[in-house]
This record gives structure tokens, sequence and C-alpha cells, in this order.
């Protein structure tokens, strides 16, 4: 099987190099291998080919259907806003699947981290970041805002507006991706989360096409307006399970769980279509220019994301393999500088000597 791999800006290159090591060793130890073909993006692609996302990029994506990747750094000026929302649009990966648990020994700032497990599906297509908007004082800006105004609604001319699109189809794929999922997994509830009190035809819609959707399957779904969403998760985690929402309070949610369980440097995601199969998994940090290239930080978000990719594959084997051999090196509390300062009497490794340690953990 080939895998295109994208090994990121800043500490990118650690993270992915560490990454690929686990994986490939896993494999090894249940008969299995992954050819992986690098493809640039960012900073090392404009470098080598006057451009951040070159279309050898997006071709080996679209043929080969799977890949992975470390952070990529925003381009400073120029036309592209970001190459992580233009891969997303362009290769249409419409759901951002970010599933969030405790692992054992992780430091967490509230007191039972382990009631929360869930799988976030965060709409990536169209909301408030479907870069729609218009600058302030600019001809666009004033025709837009004559337009609101002229059908009697009330925006201040000196405005920047942004548009936040909410589509029946990109929610029911949405929601039918998140359904369809829970049961694969023996999940047992989907959580539609919405601002629909406030937002009717956008949030609110997003609720109700949610609901027509659920008319189909056999399976307990429920909605929650967005802020008490937030409460819910901090007081009662383990009422939740599969959550859906659109784009921007998915992504706050994302993150807001991530932290919850201590985890942020150690959160996964993937980038899915269910349609057209193609996934992009990736570490869900930045950059951290600053560690770039001193083999410091945790590579487990890349290693976690890449098991959610064996399990996207069918690799379930190794999957477990790589799973396992993580929880057991962070409960021998052998970890990287951001878990290590946290912890007491851990072992502090550097990024390659932690993706050691957990192929040492790893037991046929
Ligand atoms: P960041 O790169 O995630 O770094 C913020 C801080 O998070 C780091 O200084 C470090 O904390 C901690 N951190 C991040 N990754 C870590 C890891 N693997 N292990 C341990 N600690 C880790 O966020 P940023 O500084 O806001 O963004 C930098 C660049 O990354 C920007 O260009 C941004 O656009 C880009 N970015 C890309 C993605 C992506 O490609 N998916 C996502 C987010 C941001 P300490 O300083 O406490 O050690």
């Amino acid at each position: 099987m080939i895998i295109p791999v994208i090994y990121g800006d800043g500490i990118g290159e650690d993270v992915s190099k560490a990454g690929i090591k686990v994986i490939d060793a896993a494999l090894a130890k249940v008969g299995k291998k992954i050819e992986w073909k690098k493809v640039l993006a960012g900073e090392e692609a404009f470098e080598k080919t006057g451009e951040y996302l070159p279309s050898e990029t997006m071709d080996a994506i679209k043929e080969y259907k799977v890949a992975i990747k470390g952070p990529l750094a925003t381009p400073v000026g120029g036309g592209i806003r970001s190459l992580n929302v233009t891969l997303r649009q362009e290769l249409d990966l419409f759901a951002c699947v970010r599933p969030v648990k405790w692992f054992k020994g992780v430091p967490a700032p509230v007191k039972f981290p382990e009631k929360l497990d869930v799988v976030i599906f965060r709409e990536n297509t169209e909301d408030v970041y479907s870069g729609i908007e218009f600058k302030e004082g600019t001809d666009d800006a004033k025709k837009v805002i004559d337009f609101f105004n002229s059908m009697g609604k009330f925006i201040r001319e000196d405005s920047g507006v942004g548009i936040k699109p909410i589509s029946e189809f990109g929610t029911k794929r949405i929601v039918k991706a998140a359904i369809e999922y829970a049961i694969k997994h023996n999940r047992k509830k989907v959580t539609l989360v919405h601002k629909g009190n406030i937002m009717k035809f956008t949030e609110g819609a997003f609720s109700e096409w949610g609901y027509e959707v659920a008319k189909d399957y056999d399976i307990e779904v429920n909605d929650v307006i967005a802020d008490a969403m937030f409460q819910q998760l901090l007081l009662r985690p383990d009422e939740y399970d599969v959550i859906v929402a659109p784009n921007l309070n998915g992504d706050y949610l994302s993150d807001a769980c991530a932290a919850q369980v201590g985890g942020l440097g150690i959160a996964p995601g993937g980038n899915i279509n269910y349609s057209t199969g193609i996934a992009l998994f990736e570490a869900t940090h930045g950059t951290a220019p600053k560690y770039k290239g001193m083999d410091k930080v945790n590579p487990g978000s890349f290693i976690l994301s890449g098991v959610m990719m064996l399990e996207h594959i069918g690799y379930n084997d190794a999957a477990e393999m790589v799973l396992k051999a993580f929880e057991k090196t962070i409960l021998q509390k052998k970890v990287t500088y951001d878990l290590e300062r946290q912890m007491e009497g851990a072992t502090l490794l550097k990024c390659s000597e932690f993706a050691d340690a957990i192929i040492e953990n790893m037991s046929n």
C-alpha cells in the first residue's frame, strides 16, 4: 500500500519521522507494509518548486486516497489563507474527525478526565470558515453592506463582513457520516451541537436537517445548544459519545475537549470525505517553529493520527499494537518535555527516543 506523507514545517520533520518509525515497526510485527511516498507542501515545497501546494501533491493524494501530514505553517502574505484550509476545501474533506479520550497517566486539568471519551465530527467546508469575507472600507464590502441595508437590515458602514453559509447538503452528509461512524463503532448516542436559538436559518437548520437524517437510523440522537455543550462536557462528560457540529463550534469543541484530557499535544485528527474515500490524517498541533530540528517535541499527535489512519485502511492489528504500546510508554512515565514537566518522577525523552520507547513496548 502506498501512502503519501507531507512531513510539514517546523517540528513537522521530527514528529513525522518519529511517527513513521513507530507505524513501520508495528506493521512489520503484523507482517504488513506501507510504502511512504513523500510529497511536498509548505515551506519545503515553496523552496523547491516556488509553490506552497504543488499540483503533484494534490494529484498524489487524489490518486492514493489516504495520506498523512505534519503541521504546515500559514504562509505570510500571498494568496493562500491557510494550506490546511486549502487542502480541506480542494479535496472536499468535509468531515474533520477528532477522537478525544484520556490516556492513563497524562496530567489533566479536571478531576475525572477518564469520563470524557468522545468523537467529534466537525463540518469542514462551510460556516464562517467558507472564506467569504469582505474587508472594511473596500468597494466589495460597501456593495455587500448596501445590498443588505437596502433589504431593511442594518450593518454599520465601517464593518468588515463575513458570510455564514450552512447548506442542507453539507449538513446532511456530515450528520450521516457521524451516525454511520457511531453505529459502526458501537457508540450509543449522537449529539447535534448548534446555536440555533440565535442563528435559526443556519445553526437551527443544521439541527433540523440532522434530525431528518437520523430518522433513517436506529440510534439515539439529541441536540444541545453550543454554549450549554461546553458546560455539559465539563460537568457530565460521560453522557456524550459522538458529537457533530458546524465548522466554528466544532473547531472550538475539538480543542476544548482535547485540553480537558491534557491532550492538546497528542490530539489526533483526520479530514475525510466519506463519499470519495479521500482521507488526510494530521497532527493537529502547529509547527512550533522555536523547536524546529531540536528533536524535542511530542510526536503523539502524529502517531495517534497514524492509528486512525491504520484503522481507516483496515490495518486494525497494527493500529491496536501502536495504541497499546503508546499507552504503556506513557504509563511508564517515559515522555517528552511537555508531559515530563507536569509529571512527577518522569523520564525525559527526546522526540525520537519516545518513538523508540514505544517500539520497545510493542509485543507480538
Ligand atoms: P503551535 O505550533 O501548536 O505551538 C504552540 C505551543 O504548543 C508550542 O510552543 C508548544 O508549547 C506546544 N506544542 C505544539 N506542538 C507540540 C508538540 N508536538 N509537542 C509538545 N508541545 C507542542 O501553535 P502556534 O505557535 O500558534 O502556530 C505556529 C504555526 O503553526 C502557525 O503558522 C500556524 O498557522 C500553524 N498551525 C498549523 C496547524 C496545522 O498544520 N494543522 C495547526 C495549528 C497551527 P510550549 O511553548 O509550552 O512548549
